[in-house]
């Protein structure tokens, strides 16, 4: 098996990404293991194919792989263990489940399914990273027959039918010759054992249901949307089957100052207009502690203060996001008597005409709008 990326699909080292999604539909299609479940190695082959797509068509990963080889260019699901890996490329050509979990494979017992759960993180979590509880219902092995199925004292079986293959083939005569098919084995399943005395646990399922809370490890600069993806969290399949994965899809609480823009933070800051126009330095709570912040005097709304490296940071990259701190100026709209007459000190000295002194003025034009 050759173990060039490019080689693997057949194509050439400067193939358009066009090029390289039509060569790994056809090879998916022809090694896909449901299609050709007896070509030897035809699986082994079909998820090194998938990875080798799974580089090549991500331009960024691609040219990684150009520079470094393999090595350059782990997958996102190698090192976060996010839901980017072959389950999704999957999930997109064939609309149907990943082809290696869950597949009747001949000769053992099908892996468990993989289980969904949602986990709700708070803003400041998601930006530093935090450990979260989750609670799923799913399947563990039976602990009073040990996950075989059988009774105490009756052990699983070698199928007599298929003789522990899993499989069985059916000769028939056709018009064209004998015509040899291979399909999985009905009395076992395909597991290649019976259980003549099934588990009262069980029922001779191997399995029950239980309640598991995982821990989980939860990057910072997850948003919501991101999946994480535990290997083998996932329910176990029947009579000591493998298991299946746990998704963690992640949603974020809003915070009550701060939006999410990509990588940065934003907040809107609301200044009256003595410090918009002579300027002001405060202390200002970012996420990481108090810092100061200057207003620089003559602040219009709509100007931007950036705190550098006080975002959000790149989730499994480098560095972090900004803090932008959009400035609204507020007009005071509950001017005391003392404060009127200053403004309107201030408006005669910048030669500003203003509304005459409160002498039914107001009055007068809100009667001539109703
Ligand atoms: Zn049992």
């Amino acid at each position: 098996m050759p173990s060039d990326y490019y080689e693997l699909l057949g194509v050439d080292r400067d193939a358009s990404q066009e090029e390289i999604k039509k060569a790994y539909r056809q090879l998916a299609r022809r090694l896909h293991p449901d299609a050709n479940p007896e070509e030897a190695g035809a699986e082994a082959r079909f998820k090194e194919v998938a990875r080798a797509y799974e580089t090549l068509s991500d331009p960024e990963r691609r040219r990684r792989y150009d520079m470094f080889g393999a090595d350059g260019a782990p997958s996102a699901a190698d090192a976060y263990g996010f839901g980017s890996g072959l389950g999704d490329l999957f999930d997109a050509f064939f609309g149907t489940a990943a082809p290696f979990r869950g597949t009747r494979t001949a000769g053992g017992p099908p892996a468990g399914s993989d289980l969904e759960v949602t986990a709700e993180i708070a803003f400041e979590a998601a930006v530093f990273g935090t450990q979260e509880p989750v609670v799923v219902r799913t399947a563990v092995p039976c602990g009073t027959c040990e996950a075989t199925g059988a009774a105490p004292g009756a052990a699983p079986i070698t199928c007599p039918d298929c003789g522990g293959a899993g499989q069985v083939r059916r000769v028939r005569q056709s018009i064209l010759g004998q015509m040899v098919t291979a399909g999985l084995c009905g009395r076992c399943g395909g597991i290649g054992q019976v259980i003549e005395r099934p588990c009262p646990n069980c029922r001779g399922e191997g399995r029950t249901v239980e309640e598991k809370t995982y821990l989980v490890d939860i990057p910072a600069g997850v948003d919501t949307g991101s999946t994480l993806r535990l290997n083998g969290r996932g329910a176990v399949g029947p009579r000591g089957g493998g298991y299946g994965d746990l998704y963690v899809h992640v949603r974020v609480r809003n915070h009550d100052r701060f939006q999410r823009q990509g990588e940065d933070l934003i907040h809107e800051l609301h200044i009256p207009v003595t410090q918009a126009a002579l300027g002001a330095k405060f202390s200002y709570e970012t996420l990481d502690g108090p810092e100061d912040l200057v207003i620089s005097p003559g602040t219009q709304t709509g100007r931007v203060f950036r705190l550098r490296g006080r975002g959000v940071p790149s989730l499994g990259g480098r560095g972090r996001g900004d803090l932008l701190v959009r400035v609204v100026v507020d007009t005071p709209t509950d001017l005391d008597p003392e404060e009127d007459e200053l403004m309107r000190r201030l408006a005669a000295a910048r030669h500003e005409e203003v509304a005459p002194a409160d002498t039914g003025f107001f009055s007068r034009i809100r009667s001539a709008f109703k």
